[in-house]
Parts: C-alpha cells; structure tokens; sequence
C-alpha cells in the first residue's frame, strides 16, 4: 500500500487507458514516482476517467466560415530544407474552427478569455440530440422540450455542465452544407431557441452551451441579431462552437475539458476540445 499522491494511488483513479494517453507509461520506477505532484485521494477521484474523445476538428486553410473569408491562414516563415528549423506564422481571427465564445464576445464588460476561471474549464456535459429533426428541416432549433426530454431520461442538468446540441452538422464540415448559405446570403443551420437560453440561464445552474454549427444562434433567419449569443454571453457564460465527433460520447456522464489559449483580452479562441469518459 503506497501513500496518497504515489503513482498507484493516482493509478486506481485515473485509468490506464487514460494514462497511457497522458503520456504515462507503467514502467515509470520510483525515482519518477517521488517526483510526481502529491495529489489528494478525492480530487484524483474527481479527475478519474476511462477514456478520452477529442470534440475538435483539425483546423486548416479554408476552415468554414460563413463569409466564405478565409480566417486562417499560415506562412512559412523557415524550412527545416532551407533553414535546419521549421516555424511558421498563423493569421487567425478568433473565431475559427472549433473554437470558445467568451462572455466579452457579445456584451460591453464580459469576462475575457484568459480570465475565465479554470474551474470553469472542466464541466460535466449533457449532449442532447436534435440530429434527426435537422435532416428534415435544418431551420430547427434545440427548443425547452429537449431540454426536459433528455431531464425525463437522463435526470436533471448536473450542476455547473455545458449543453450540447448534436445536431449532427459536426459530420458536414467541408461539404456545402455545413454554413447552409442560401442565394441571398442568409445561413440556415440548427442552433438553440431563444427560449431554451432563457430557461438555461434563469430555471438551470449552466456554465456553458455548445453546438456542432458555426453558430449557438439557428441560422440567420431572424436577420443576424444573434439573440442567443446576446443573451448567453451577456449572463457571463461561455459557449462554444463548431464541435466535432458528438456521436462518440454518451449524451449524459462525460465531461468536457476546454483548452483555450490564454490570451489576454481574447473574446475566444480555437479550443481543443477533449471529452472525459
Ligand atoms: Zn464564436
């Protein structure tokens, strides 16, 4: 039996799987063990998982955007041919690919990114799947009704989670269909209902919502007013968007961990998005 904070201890909480995917490996001998971190026995059961899924999509050169504008961009500054190093230079609005809305994004005195709590950052995630609604009409919006759908199945929204709406749209990208443009220029993707929001905020205990979509508002039929985004962002809760592979985590139990850059007075930024299982 070892102390608390040795490798075994946080072994029997964390799995192997997920260990090894951290970059552990079992043959770690003493002499590493006593160099690790002492963690305390409940917050490594807090930490525990047994598997991982990345929630991200690669981002490259022509990352959708509703615009058609390219967001990102990246120069070679040197060659490892040339110059025996590589580096290069991105230009990046924040908003691309899978990426954080912060609270600053949509209202005068949010929260910037970099000061969104870490605590924050690790939350429980209740996927709720409209996908099938949205083949038919991609108009649809994640309505109240979800919300209480999945609360009649799954039990109430834990505290402190993030809700997602899987509308399927994360298998789309790269193909038309993904910022669902229309000839007049107005979008037509599944988002969440100004309603759903609404209750969210005064009837839930949420930190965060999130979708597979460019947007967390449905499209730009109500004429580009973003009223999600004005509502959700201006209560000081973040969002994120453009998830990808919410068909390969369970839609109650997982939990999410949002790694964005921490850059100071960012109102978002591209996330690696990781799903604890
Ligand atoms: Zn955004």
């Amino acid at each position: 039996m070892c102390p608390p904070g040795c490798l075994h201890s946080i072994c029997e909480n964390a799995t192997r799987r997920g260990l090894l995917k951290a970059g552990f490996t079992l043959g770690l001998g003493a002499a590493a063990a006593a160099t690790l971190p002492t963690v305390q026995p409940a917050r490594a059961a807090q930490a525990g998982f047994t598997d991982t899924v990345d929630l991200s999509h690669a981002l490259y050169e022509g990352f959708p955007t509703f615009s058609g504008d390219k967001w990102f961009t990246v120069e070679q500054l040197v060659t490892f041919a040339k110059d025996k190093v590589n580096l290069n230079r991105w230009t990046i609005v924040e908003h691309s690919g899978t990426h954080m809305d912060a609270p600053i994004h949509f209202s005068a005195d949010g929260l910037t990114a970099d000061l969104i709590p870490i605590s924050d950052l690790i939350v429980p995630v209740a996927v709720i799947n409209i996908a099938a609604r949205a083949a038919d009409n991609v108009d649809t919006s994640l309505t109240p009704d979800d919300v209480k759908a999945w609360e009649s199945k799954n039990g109430p929204l834990p505290e402190g989670c993030c809700v997602v709406m899987n509308s399927g749209w994360h298998r789309l990208v790269g193909d038309p269909k993904f910022t669902g443009n229309d000839d007049q220029k107005k979008n037509h993707t599944p988002g969440l209902h100004i309603e759903t929001a609404q209750m969210l905020i005064k009837e839930r205990k949420v930190k965060g919502i999130g979708v597979d979509t460019l947007s967390l508002d449905t499209g730009m039929n109500s004429g580009g007013a973003f009223p999600v985004h004005y509502e959700w962002l201006g209560s000081g809760r973040w969002g994120v968007e453009c998830l990808a592979n919410l068909d390969a985590i369970p839609e109650s139990g997982a939990r999410l961990f949002l790694g964005i850059p921490k850059v100071k007075g960012a109102t978002g930024g591209p996330t690696r998005v990781i799903a604890l299982l």
